[in-house]
């Protein structure tokens, strides 16, 4: 079911979500809140989705990872509960990013560029994995969502906030590495 997506400046956005409860992953509502998840961020042509923006202050998110052959599958879905991520570097990778709660809108955010991950997935397994470069990206992306910050809170220079027509005008030459985590508004295709 494609669930209503929550824009900038809905105070649900900016909480600390909840744990999940691992004994709830295998339950009907809960398989169907990752069903609904799924379903909205392929509405909406988004690359990776949190909990909180449908509405459920929980700590769960999906993403799309369709770029990265070694983490493919569940047809390149990969299912993040309750994560626990650490920096593993100072060194850093910029991303023109985009979020499906700011549509319309891309910005270039720095972030670290090797980082461990430990969480559960949608059966209820550990996964405890390495994610560097664009993978690193897109997963501290949605992470924190489950914390309440927006990839704007991140930005070094809100000069480098745009629309998205601008930024395929002005700026899209200057980046080979675009991080279309945002809708389709907000897709850029190379
Ligand atoms: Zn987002």
């Amino acid at each position: 079911m494609i669930r209503k997506v929550a824009v900038l400046g809905h105070p649900i956005l900016r909480k600390k979500a909840k744990p999940v409860d691992p004994g709830q992953i295998k339950s009907e509502s809960f398989q169907a809140l990752l069903s609904d998840m799924v379903d909205t961020m392929y509405e909406y042509d988004g690359r990776g989705l949190a909990a909180p923006q449908i509405h459920e202050s929980l700590q769960v998110f999906v993403a799309l990872l369709d770029f990265d052959e070694s983490v493919k599958n569940n047809n390149g879905i990969l299912f993040l509960i309750n994560p626990q991520v650490e920096v593993l570097t100072t060194k850093t990778s910029s991303y023109w990013e985009g979020c499906l709660s700011l549509p319309g809108l891309r910005g270039l955010v720095e972030r670290p560029n090797k980082i461990s991950v430990k969480a559960l997935n949608h059966k209820n397994e550990k996964l405890d994995f390495i994610a560097e470069g664009f993978l690193a990206t897109v997963i501290q992306h949605e992470w924190d969502h489950l914390n309440g910050i927006l990839y704007i809170d991140r930005m070094k220079d809100l000069k480098n906030l745009s629309f998205s027509r601008e930024f395929e005008r002005y700026h899209q030459g200057e980046q080979t590495q675009v991080l279309a985590i945002g809708g389709k508004d907000s897709f850029c295709s190379d």
